[in-house]
């Protein structure tokens, strides 16, 4: 982790949730949030329990996120969200093109970047994730397809949009398998992601925060996070889990 970047921790609660048990979920995340500089904390619930939780996280330092978001700022988009819709429902963040979205929704490299920008329009952080399949890792593609989906992204914004941003490498093997990236292999792909913004922009470059997703659990956070170019997780599972969130929270900065 980088001293000059704050480390970001991100719960994507995938659908998974009812009323009654993100309370107990949301108390116990407040009660037991390390209090670190230089950390951010974002949970990503299911749309229908965004007001509940933007209520529950009220005064909180945790942050709200959108696990997807349309496009379209308006219209006949019968089951779309609009990022302003998520804005005025206290969102800050929103998830562009998490793996489950590209493999079940078909989501392309073009739309997950348009998804970016209509984020990014309404004053939402963007997470733009990346990632190979098993077939494109053994085929030793990584670089080609991150490069590829981050690339749609730079080519419709432009590097600037990037200081707004964050990036997640997630490798889809590693998604929700208990097969982490081990913490050099992501480390490359991190280092490789930011020499890549690198060659339009510096400065944006070295700010750019770039987390790592992919099994992270507690006893594996600590060792991903001392990379140098791992600044924080978008954790699935574990963060159904108060205890292992809260956890992989304090391995920040160890
Ligand atoms: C995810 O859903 O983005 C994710 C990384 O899941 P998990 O932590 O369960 O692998």
């Amino acid at each position: 982790m980088s001293p000059v970047r704050s480390a970001f921790v991100a719960g994507n609660w995938k659908m998974n949730g009812a009323l009654a048990g993100n309370v107990a979920l949301l108390e116990k995340l407040r009660a037991g949030l390390p209090e670190r500089e230089a950390l951010e904390v974002a949970v990503f619930p299911p749309f229908p329990y965004l007001d509940q939780i933007a209520r529950l996280l009220s005064g909180s330092t945790i942050g709200l996120g959108a696990q997807d978001v349309s496009r379209h700022a308006v219209g006949a988009y019968t089951g779309e969200v609009s990022a302003g819709m998520l804005r005025e429902f206290g969102c800050r963040y929103a998830l562009a093109g998490h793996s489950e979205r590209r493999r079940f929704h078909l989501e392309s490299d073009q739309l997950v970047a348009e998804k970016f920008g209509a984020a990014q329009a309404v004053g939402m952080t963007p997470i733009l994730c990346l990632g190979e399949t098993l077939e494109e890792r053994q085929a030793d593609a990584t670089l080609d397809v991150v490069f590829r989906q981050l690339d749609a992204a730079l080519a419709l914004h432009g590097v600037a949009a990037f200081a707004h941003a964050v990036l997640a490498y997630e490798p889809v093997w590693a998604i929700g398998t208990g097969l982490s990236a081990s913490p050099e292999a992501a480390q490359a792909v991190h280092r490789a992601l930011r020499q890549r913004v690198a060659k339009d922009d510096l400065a944006v470059a070295a700010d750019l925060r770039i987390v790592y997703g992919g099994s992270v659990k507690a006893d594996n956070a600590a060792a991903l996070f001392a990379q140098p170019d791992i600044d924080g997780t978008l954790v699935g599972g574990a963060a159904l889990d108060a205890d292992a969130f809260l956890a992989i929270c304090r391995a920040v900065n160890g």
